[in-house]
């Protein structure tokens, strides 16, 4: 059905040579809808999850409409900021100005990336250069204009991205400061990968009659991600997603927690355990951060930790496992993490630990996708045991099992394992930044204290 390419799209020559340099054929379904409208002029409100090439889908008509602009003058006054790309994370920022760059390679259309957590000095001095296309993060945006190093009186378009997370972040004070200092007349581009009542109100209050797209259902979860939820103690998470990493043959795997504090000790944990992990969190430099993403892209980190928002943004092709070691309370969350595998048609795994205390959120997330989600309830029995080898990920032995459906019949035959007093005092201990975000430690040579370690995980089948 798709069959336009995009120079049917009428996108300038310049543009055109920069998207066959990206290596980009023919547009996706939400550019394809999406760039007509915006060339056209209108307000859009579009439903579009991270790695459905939304970010070219306003990109790509906002640079052929800012080419006018574009001058190889050197004075600051010839490169007013025309574009505002709003976005909630660092990560994201630096992803879509990466894009815009690319994009405007032929063009001689300036843009920027600003964000929080890295010395503003250093930022304003290429802000004062002048740029056309300005991609910040709120709070940053606002330090910026209060030190009178951007204005923002020539802007005509602006994109809110990921608008449901800069809600959920608690963006919407700065996003009103930011939006009083907008011309009035100007186009708005709000992408959204949920719809929820307060984006609504969102974009009845900042969009104008806006056209409304749609790639995927909202709030649905991909068709060729296979969903599954452990059931298990809280106490034992940690040891049951050791087992999974282990059992699992996944190249890469991206861990969600709740907390950055959970996040950075299940981190150092696993890297003590031999696994290739690292987190990336708030508490992290944002050096620190890109870095320990780079990694995880190399393939040199394997397991990603983090929370929604240090991991909101991510582009990540085809990860193959998600892992939601706490399930989210906003069940939009869950969409937006399990969106991050299956993409571009490969097929994914997310999987759900489940504490009984989170049942009441299971519940939410499986009313809002419509779908019941296979369930296991994981028995995990610890030993204590000196451990002087373990097998490497990706290698079953025969204490690294995974859960798996097969084991279900085991759990009859046997009996369940005594249940272990289900407190781990690993978790208490404050919280110590660890010495290097980038590389993974080498499993550490057995101390001669007694460690604890998997004996057995019985998997029961719950219907
Ligand atoms: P996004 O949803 O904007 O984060 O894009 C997800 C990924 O798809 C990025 O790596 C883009 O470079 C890539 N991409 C975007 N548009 C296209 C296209 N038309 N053809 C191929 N890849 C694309």
């Amino acid at each position: 059905m798709n069959t336009i390419g995009f120079a049917d799209l009428k996108l300038a020559p310049e543009i055109l040579r920069a998207l066959t340099e990206s290596g980009y054929s023919t547009p996706t379904p939400i550019q394809a809808q999406a760039i007509p409208l915006v060339l056209e002029g209108c307000d859009l409100m579009a439903g579009a999850q991270t790695g459905t090439g939304k970010t070219a889908a306003f990109a790509l008509p906002m640079l052929q409409k800012l080419l006018p602009f574009a001058s190889t003058s050197t004075s600051p006054a010839r490169h007013s900021v025309r574009a505002l790309i709003l976005v909630p994370t660092r990560e994201l920022a630096i992803q879509v100005e990466e894009s815009v760059k690319a994009y405007a390679k032929y063009s001689h259309l300036r843009s920027l990336v600003v964000f929080g957590g890295v010395d503003i000095k250093t930022q304003t001095p290429y802000l004062k250069r002048g740029v056309e296309v300005l991609v910040a993060t709120p709070g940053r945006l606002l330090d910026h204009i209060e030190m009178k190093s951007v204005l923002l009186n020539q802007v005509q378009m602006l994109v809110l991205d990921e608008a449901d997370r800069m809600l959920d972040m608690g963006f919407m004070p700065d996003l009103k400061r930011i939006l009083a200092l907008l011309p009035r007349q100007r186009q708005n581009l709000m992408f959204s990968a949920t719809f929820s009542n307060e984006i609504k109100k969102l974009s009845a209050e900042f969009l104008n009659n806006p056209k409304l797209i749609e790639v995927a259902r909202s709030n649905a979860t991909a068709e060729n991600v296979t969903q599954k939820v452990y059931l298990v103690e809280q106490a034992d998470k940690h040891v049951l997603l050791a087992q999974l990493l282990r059992g699992s043959d996944a190249s890469q795997v991206l861990v969600f927690t709740k907390t950055k504090l959970t996040a950075g000790r299940l981190a150092k944990q696993l890297q003590k355990e031999g696994v290739a992990a690292d987190a990336i969190h708030g508490d992290k430099t944002q050096l620190e951060r890109m870095q320990a993403l780079e990694a995880f892209k190399q393939g040199t980190v394997t397991v990603l930790i983090g929370t929604d928002v240090a991991a909101r943004g991510l582009d990540i092709d085809q990860l193959p496992m998600v892992i939601n070691y706490e399930i989210p309370h906003a069940p939009e969350d869950y969409v937006h993490r399990i969106g991050r595998t299956g993409r571009a048609g490969a097929s994914g795994k997310a999987i759900s630990l489940v504490s009984p205390e989170e049942e009441k959120y299971l519940k939410e997330i499986e009313k809002l996708i419509k779908k019941e989600i296979e369930k296991e309830t994981a028995v995990v029995s610890h030993a204590a045991q000196n451990r002087t080898s373990r097998a490497p990920r990706g290698e079953h032995s025969e204490r690294s099992q995974a859960p798996r459906g097969e084991h279900a019949e085991r759990s009859h035959a046997r009996p369940a394992a005594p249940k272990k007093p289900s407190h781990d005092p690993w978790f208490d201990k404050p919280y110590e930044p660890s010495a290097s975000a980038t590389t993974a430690k080498q499993p550490e040579q057995p101390d001669g204290k007694p460690k604890k370690v998997v004996a057995a995980l019985f998997v029961r089948r719950t219907s």
